[in-house]
C-alpha cells in the first residue's frame, strides 16, 4: 500500500478476501485532483454474509478471556506499527493531510488500541466480581456481557482513528464487527482486513466491506442481525441511520457534527488564546467535528486578540503534504470543496465582514484549496455562525459579560466541545459547569486522550465514545435474581 495506484477490489469476509463484483468507486488525490485507485461497491447480499460471519464467530470470540481478547488487540496495534510508513503515505495522497496530522491517526489508533487492550484484561476482573446487592429475601448479581455482532459506518476526516475508537472497545467487549469505510477514504481502513490476518484474529470476528452509503451502509444500518450501529459523521446522516437501525432495535451509537465555541476572557493570555483558536480551525484543514469555528471573545480584548489572530492566519502555509513548510492540505474531496466555497459565496451575499481569506486559494493550478478565513462581528442568525462549515473558516462575535458569553456559547443545536481561556481557574470551572458539550477544555489544545470521553450534547449525538464508557457501549448488563 504505497505510492502505487491502489486498487482494492475484495471485501474482507470471515477471514477471506472474495471478490466483489460490485461498481468501481474511484478515489481522488485533493491535491492533483487525479484518481489514484478504486474500491468496488459491497452489496446488499454481500453485506448480509459479512453480517453472518460476524454472527458465526460471535459465540467463540466473546467466550474468550479479556486476557486472551488484548493479545489480539496488541496485535492488530503491531501491525499497523509494522506498517506505518506505507499507510501515512497513503493517508497523505488520499486525503492531503499534512506529514504530522496523517502520522497521528495511525499513533492515534495504536494508542487507542493499547488502551482498549487493557480495559479488556480489567474487565475479567470486573466480570468475575459481579455486582451483589443486598435485597432482602433474593440475591441479585448483575454482570457484564458482550452486546453482539456490530455494524461501523465510518467518515473520511480522520479514518483510521476513528475506527479505532470503535474496533477497540468492541473487540474488547467480545463483540464481532463489520466495517463500512468512507468511500473518500478507504484504503487505510481496508487495512484493518490486511492486520485481521498479521495478527491472526478469527474468521468473522472483523470485517470490511467498501461502498457507498446509500448501498452499502443503508445495508448495514438496517440489517436485523446486528446488534449495533456505531456511526460517525454529519447529523444528517446520522438521523437516517438511526431510523433505518429501527429495523431488528438496534443499539446505536452516533457521533455527529458540532459548532464549537472558543471562549476568551479579558484575563486571557492573548498568544495562547490566538494560537489555540487557529489550531482549533485549521488542524485537518477544519475538518474536524470539534473544530472551534465559533470564536467568542470579550469586548474589552477583540481588537488586540484578532490582531495576534490574523497573525497566525499569515503563518499558515498551504501545500500538498510533501511540499517542505507546509502546514495545511486542501480539502479531502470536492464536495467539501463545493461546501466550504459555498459557504464562502453565503457570507458574500450576508454582507460578512472579511479579515482574511474568503475563498479558494488562487496560487495552485489544481486541488482543492481554500484560504484560511476569518470572519468577524458575523451576526447571531447568520448561516456561518449556526452551520457546520467543516473547513478553515473561523467566525468571531464579541460579549460583554460571563453571563453573556455563556448563553452565546450553548446557542446552538450542538454540543460537542468547547474550549475556555482565561487565567481564572474559578472562572474556567464556572463557566465549564454551565457549557452544554461533551468534552471542554481550559487553556488547552482540542486533543482527545482515549482515556477521557468524546460524544455529544444535543446534536452533536447519542452516547460516548472512549474511556471506561466506550467499552460500556459495547456491553449488555444482565441481571440475574434468585430466591434467598
Ligand atoms: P456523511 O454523514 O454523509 O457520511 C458518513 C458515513 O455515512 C460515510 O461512510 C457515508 O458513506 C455513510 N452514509 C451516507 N449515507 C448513508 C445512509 N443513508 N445510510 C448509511 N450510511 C450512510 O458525511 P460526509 O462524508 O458526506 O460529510 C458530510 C458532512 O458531514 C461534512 O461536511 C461534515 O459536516 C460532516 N462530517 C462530520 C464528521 C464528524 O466527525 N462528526 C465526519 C465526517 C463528516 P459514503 O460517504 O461512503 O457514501
Amino acid at each position: 500500500m504505497g505510492a502505487e495506484t491502489v486498487i482494492i477490489e475484495k471485501n474482507f469476509i470471515n477471514g477471506a478476501w472474495e471478490d466483489s463484483g460490485g461498481e468501481k468507486i474511484a478515489v481522488i488525490d485533493p491535491v492533483t485532483e487525479q484518481p489514484i485507485g478504486h474500491v468496488c461497491e459491497a452489496s446488499a447480499a454481500d453485506v448480509d454474509r459479512a453480517v453472518a460471519a460476524a454472527n458465526a464467530a460471535f459465540p467463540a470470540w466473546s467466550a474468550l478471556t479479556g486476557a486472551e481478547r488484548a493479545a489480539f488487540i496488541r496485535r492488530l496495534s503491531a501491525a499497523i506499527r509494522a506498517h506505518m510508513d506505507d499507510l501515512v503515505a497513503l493517508q497523505k495522497r488520499n486525503c492531503g493531510k499534512p506529514p504530522a496530522e496523517a502520522e497521528a491517526d495511525f499513533t492515534g489508533s495504536i494508542e487507542c488500541l493499547d488502551y482498549f487492550a487493557s480495559q479488556a484484561e480489567a474487565l475479567d476482573a470486573r466480570r468475575q466480581q459481579d455486582i451483589a446487592y443486598d435485597i432482602p429475601g433474593m440475591a441479585s448479581v448483575t454482570r457484564l456481557e458482550p452486546m453482539g455482532p456490530a455494524g461501523f459506518i465510518l467518515p473520511w476526516n480522520f479514518p483510521m482513528k476513528i475506527c479505532a475508537w470503535k474496533l477497540g472497545p468492541a473487540l474488547a467487549a467480545g463483540c464481532t464487527v463489520v466495517i463500512k469505510p468512507s468511500e473518500i477514504a478507504p484504503f487505510t481502513d481496508t487495512f484493518w482486513g490486511l492486520a485481521a490476518e498479521e495478527a491472526g484474529l478469527p474468521a468473522g470476528v472483523l470485517n470490511v466491506v467498501n461502498g457507498r452509503g446509500a448501498v452499502t451502509g443503508a445495508a448495514l444500518a438496517e440489517h436485523p442481525d446486528l446488534r449495533k450501529i456505531a456511526f460517525t459523521g454529519s447529523t444528517r446522516t446520522g438521523k437516517a441511520v438511526m431510523q433505518a437501525a429501527t429495523n431488528g432495535v438496534k443499539n446505536i451509537g452516533l457521533e455527529l457534527g458540532g459548532k464549537s465555541p472558543i471562549v476568551v476572557f479579558e484575563d486571557a493570555d492573548l498568544d495562547l488564546a490566538a494560537r489555540l483558536a487557529a489550531e482549533g480551525v485549521f488542524y485537518n484543514s477544519g475538518q474536524c467535528c470539534n473544530a472551534t469555528g465559533r470564536l467568542l471573545v470579550q469586548d474589552s480584548i477583540k481588537e488586540a486578540l484578532t490582531e495576534k489572530l490574523l497573525d497566525e492566519f499569515a503563518k499558515v502555509v498551504l501545500g500538498a503534504p510533501d511540499t517542505p513548510g507546509m502546514t495545511m492540505g486542501p480539502l479531502a474531496s470536492k464536495a467539501q470543496y463545493d461546501k466550504v466555497t459555498g459557504y464562502m459565496e453565503i457570507a458574500r451575499k450576508e454582507g460578512l465582514k472579511c479579515l482574511a481569506g474568503g475563498g479558494p486559494a488562487a496560487q495552485f493550478n489544481s486541488g482543492y484549496f481554500v484560504e484560511p478565513t476569518l470572519y468577524t462581528d458575523v451576526p447571531r442568525e447568520s448561516r456561518l455562525w449556526n452551520e457546520e462549515i467543516f473547513g478553515p473558516v473561523l467566525c468571531l462575535r464579541s460579549f460583554a459579560s460571563e453571563e453573556e458569553a455563556v448563553r452565546e456559547a450553548n446557542d446552538t443545536e450542538y454540543g460537542l466541545a468547547a474550549t475556555i481561556v482565561t487565567e481564572d481557574d474559578a472562572r474556567a470551572a464556572r463557566v465549564a459547569a454551565r457549557l452544554e458539550a461533551g468534552h471542554i477544555y481550559t487553556n488547552t489544545s482540542v486533543a482527545i486522550p482515549p482515556q477521557t470521553s468524546w460524544g455529544g450534547f444535543k446534536q452533536s449525538g447519542i452516547g460516548r465514545e472512549l474511556g471506561p464508557w466506550g467499552l460500556a457501549g459495547f456491553l449488555e448488563v444482565k441481571t440475574v435474581t434468585s430466591r434467598a
